[in-house]
């Protein structure tokens, strides 16, 4: 894959050359021709035939960019504990020189400016970049010359300086490995180098038990103490470990043969993931032409290093976000909350509609919270440098059980450090049904006939989290057969479907939920999905598209199926717009149901109960039920939800008596003579027959006026 980053970057290189004319446009365009015929890059073509020359290029470049160039440059070897290569590899940039406070670094295209940027902030450093020959970058992509032999000596120097120290430290050992890729690199030492990575390899793995033997100090210590030092460093550790994993899942992948223990398994997922986030293909070293066997040892022997320097350098926060990340799938939660307070830190598990502290990773939490933070915002490819504005990102991440799960992380920012809130949006629970929705048998059977109408509009109400999402893409999933054109607009897009073209609305670029469906209107599309109702520009546009062929289904924040109504009217949609177009309405909640395991009956002689079954118009024989809490339910008595909806079918005298403007109550005293149940009454069949609590009922569901 390297070798397409080459290729990419002479692209790059030779589209640079053309927009600054550094090549008379003719003779560029006959390069051009020529090169795509003989399956060769324009830019290869061009030096070939002398129509540029490198220094002319670079020259061009400087006076562009008022950058110097260097036209013998020579890299050194990096510093690895402040600087990975793998940022070098993959972002065409070579280190010069590291005078401390500032480092040189080489690049060919300006496009790495950006990078090295990010790269000033990453190390707190001032970074001086320089335009140097692209071959020097290419040597560097293919790991050959990223270490000079001038460098020798140095390296000599800190071997020596490791095998002399007993007790290593995290950075040292970091030295070391760069070292032995350095002298099997160069393939002209072979002796050496052999029987050091075995060396290495036994020291770290003597650490590695060490560390076993006493985990809750040694996860709470490694962190800890480069914080105190510089949170910078802590941070780069971080992306550079993440960057190591990524390596090692790319070197793993095509020769089965690797080291990669069975404990690194989790990490090789969220390698997976990390690449996947971050859309890069893997530059693997077998790539290399390379046939010695040398040669072969180095792309292996540094790998089977950066396995323990993974685990003894960050492995500690990496490993525990991936434990939380994985226990969270695992035991089917919504959402992970990561929140820092005065004194402390906490992780929160929301599961059932319930928020749940996750006490085991209080401590660890409290002391590196910085940490994880970063590590999240890594995985999630956010800008870790960023800490004052909210941000939001995506993970990929593939479960141990091959399952595919998206992470969407939302960052905020408080006064105390940021708040992270992962939302689990698992693509198995796609496969929702409408019959699993929740619905009476004479909801669905009204639902069904809706959605099956040629046009008209639905709307499913309620507030957030009532799981409104969940009743639409059920709807979606009975509507999306290959006869038909859907189209959705998002925020977010949560789950991708197979057959729908789904939009992701920005508002920031003016992408709204009104401009999308405008669009769409031009996209000849039978059902359209907008994701919510905000202003009066959407409401507009969405009911006249569902008087005009189209079945269109969106949401709206409203209590109650009627409000529905008010609402579009308060928007300032005519009423007879709003009667036409409307031709159904779900209101909806999510109730958690009684933990099976530990639910027993409720006392009914109290007061309070009694004043509620008289309140409520609860039969004398309803079972009325309680959870009073198990380890199954985690103590909380509750165990699923279900949902609990009122079904709004806008019938011909509803149509009339919306568009002559009559009030609320009106409309749902006709609405009731019609046969239509309000949530509070469809929601009493869960208190009846025990489901359901009185508690969770009373704090659920809306009262009826
Ligand atoms: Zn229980």
């Amino acid at each position: 894959m390297s070798r397409d980053q080459i290729a990419d970057l002479k692209d790059d290189l030779s589209g640079q050359i053309k927009e600054l004319g550094l090549v008379k446009a003719d003779v560029y365009d006959k390069h051009a021709k020529q090169a795509a015929n003989m399956g060769t890059t324009v830019f290869d073509l061009l030096l070939k035939d002398g129509a540029i020359n490198v220094e002319q290029m670079l020259t061009g470049f400087s006076k562009k960019y008022n950058i110097p160039f260097d036209i013998k440059p020579e890299p050194i070897v990096p510093e690895i504990e402040k600087f990975p290569v793998s940022f070098c590899l993959k972002n065409a940039v070579v280190p010069l020189k590291d005078n401390g406070k500032s480092m040189e670094m080489g690049m060919c295209h300006p496009s790495a400016l950006n990078s090295l940027k990010n790269l000033g902030l990453m190390l707190g450093k001032k970074i001086d970049a320089k335009f140097i020959p692209p071959e020097v970058i290419f040597e560097s992509i293919l790991q050959k010359h990223i270490h000079t032999t001038s460098d020798m000596e140095k390296a000599k120097l800190l071997k020596q300086e490791n095998i002399a120290k007993s007790k290593k430290t995290v950075s040292q050992s970091n030295k070391t490995v760069e070292l032995k890729m350095e002298n099997v690199v160069s393939g002209k030492k072979p002796a050496a180098p052999a029987l050091d990575i075995s060396k290495l390899k036994k020291d770290s793995e003597k650490k590695k038990e060490k560390e076993e033997q006493n985990i809750p100090m040694s996860v709470l210590d490694v962190p800890k103490k480069e914080e105190e030092k510089t949170p910078e460093v802590n941070i780069e550790e971080l992306k550079k470990s993440a960057a190591k994993i990524d390596e090692r899942k790319k070197t793993a992948e095509p020769s089965k043969e690797k080291s990669s223990s069975a404990s690194s398994a989790p990490k090789l997922d969220l390698a997976g993931a990390l690449a996947k986030a971050k859309n890069e293909e893997p530059t693997a070293p077998e790539s290399e032409p390379a046939k010695e066997t040398p040669k072969k040892a180095a792309a292996k022997a540094p790998e089977v290093i950066e396995d323990d320097v993974a685990g003894e350098v960050t492995g500690d926060v990496v490993n525990v976000v991936d434990e939380i990340l994985s226990e969270a799938v695992s035991t089917g939660v919504s959402d992970i909350h990561i929140e820092i307070f005065k004194e402390t830190a906490q992780i929160r598990f929301r599961g059932n509609g319930s928020l749940l502290a996750q006490s085991k990773y209080r401590k660890f939490i409290s002391t590196s919270y910085p940490a994880v933070v970063a590590r999240i915002k890594i995985l999630a490819n956010l800008d870790i440098a960023e800490r004052r504005l909210p941000q939001d990102g995506k993970i990929s991440y593939v479960a141990k059980d091959g399952t595919e799960v998206d992470f969407r992380i939302s960052v905020l920012p408080t006064n105390l450090g940021e708040r992270i809130v992962i939302r689990i949006l698992n693509s198995s629970s796609l496969a929702v049904t409408l019959s699993a929705i929740g619905f009476t048998e004479k909801q669905e059977e009204e639902f069904l006939q809706a959605i099956s109408m040629p046009q008209g509009m639905i709307l499913v109400t309620g507030p957030t989290g009532s799981g409104k999402s969940t009743t639409l893409y059920g709807a979606m999933n009975q509507l999306n057969t290959p006869d038909v054109n859907i189209l959705t607009a998002e925020d977010p897009v949560e789950y991708t479907m197979s057959g729908i073209s789904q939009v992701q609305v920005r508002e920031d670029i003016g992408l709204t939920f009104a401009s999308a469906l405008r669009s769409f209107l031009r996209q000849d599309p039978e059902i359209i999905l907008v994701g919510e109702i905000r202003d009066a520009e959407t409401a507009d546009i969405a009911s006249k598209a569902a008087l005009t062929g189209h079945l269109v289904l969106s949401t709206l924040h409203t209590n109650s199926a009627i409000g529905a109504i008010s609402r579009l009217v308060n928007m300032g949609l005519p009423p007879y717009l709003v009667s036409s177009a409307l031709s159904l309405v779900v209101a909806q909640r999510l109730i958690r149901k009684n933990c099976e395991k530990c639910s027993v009956e409720v006392d009914k002689t109290t007061k309070e109960i009694k004043k509620f079954m008289g309140e409520y118009n609860i039969p004398e024989d309803a079972k009325l039920m309680k959870g009073k809490g198990c380890k199954a339910c985690n103590n909380t008595g509750y165990s699923g939800r279900r949902g609990v909806h009122e079904v709004l079918v806008v019938t011909a005298e509803l149509e009339a008596a919306i568009s002559s403007g009559q009030n609320e109550s009106a409309i749902l005293k006709l609405a009731e003579e019609q046969g239509f149940k309000t949530i509070s009454e469809s929601g009493q069949r869960f208190l009846i027959d025990g489901t359901v609590s009185v508690e969770e009922y009373l704090r659920v569901i809306p009262k009826d006026e």
